[in-house]
């Protein structure tokens, strides 16, 4: 057990959200699925409590206006709650004025939960890429201190190869603002994503230890993100295209117990109690 602190993030949205599957399933067909995202938040809740443990929850604005209670209970157990926008579309399908209204509304429908500001924004897949970059600039505009949406990684579909992958300051014509990139591991002059979503169901879990580790003892705090349908095997399975599907349901058995392990190696906090200076950030853009 070491005493640095990691954060420790959840994407609060149902399974069939996932953006691999939007060709499948467009959004108007959501409310005939069955909600499976208040049982499994809960059940996420329960094993932070047991271990002490807190996180930051980017919660889907669509999921707080049909789960306002469960919104409620996240704040009230002392976690950090978070946009990851409202309709779940990746950045790269939308204008910015139609982002602009995405991330507005979402914060709106939060802060008239929690009753107080909501201060970072995750986007959906990661999808703030070289592409899409302008997005920095409306979320300080709108009010966002910090953003966790750059995978400093190559993949198919989001990532901004070359990014800074450590929590630091960015500068937008709009002014600063935080960005907290998920972990990766440096492998040869590639960055290898290990702490999160399939990847951290993919890995042994010994092996994934030492890599997280290794960056912890250099000095980092881990970034961790994880969803609430990937402790969910019981889920409704979806036709999706056959690497969507091996993403998606890949070791989805193991992951709640592989998180609890991951709880006893490593202690976990929210982004803002992680990287404090944040929250200087509101108190300089009003001078
Ligand atoms: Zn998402």
């Amino acid at each position: 057990m070491t005493t640095s602190m990691n954060v420790l993030t959840i994407d609060v949205e149902e399974y069939f959200h996932v953006s691999a599957f939007e060709r499948i399933l467009s959004a108007e067909r959501w409310p005939e699925y069955e909600s499976r995202v208040e049982q499994t938040t809960r059940r996420l809740l329960e094993r932070f409590s047991d271990a002490g443990a807190k996180a930051t929850f980017f919660v889907l604005g669509w999921v707080a206006e049909r789960h306002p209670g469960l919104i409620r209970s996240i704040r009230e157990q002392g976690h950090e709650v978070a946009s990851h926008g409202y309709a779940h579309q990746v950045l790269t399908v939308l204008t910015p004025s139609q982002f602009r209204a995405d991330i507005r509304r979402a914060k709106y429908i939060l802060e008239d939960i929690i009753g107080e500001p909501v201060l970072g924004y995750r986007a959906p897949s990661f999808t703030i890429m070289e592409e899409t970059v302008w997005a920095l600039r409306i979320l300080v505009e709108e009010g966002y201190l910090y953003d966790s949406s750059i995978f400093p990684v190559w993949h198919d579909r989001y990532g901004l190869h070359g990014a800074n992958p450590y929590c630091h300051r960015l500068t937008t014509a709009a002014g600063p603002i935080w960005e907290i990139p998920p972990s990766t591991l440096p492998v040869h002059n590639m960055r290898l994503p290990v702490a999160g979503g399939g990847y951290f169901r993919l890995w042994p879990y010994r092996l994934l230890r030492r890599w997280l580790k290794a960056i912890e003892s250099a000095g980092h705090p881990l970034v961790v993100y994880l969803h609430p349908w990937e402790i969910d095997p019981g889920q409704p399975r979806l036709k999706a295209p056959a690497l969507s599907r091996y993403r998606h349901y890949l070791n989805l058995h193991k992951t709640e117990a592989r998180l609890t392990q991951l709880l006893q190696d490593f202690r976990f906090g929210s982004v803002c109690e992680v990287v404090a200076p944040i929250l200087k950030l509101s108190r300089e853009r009003v001078a």
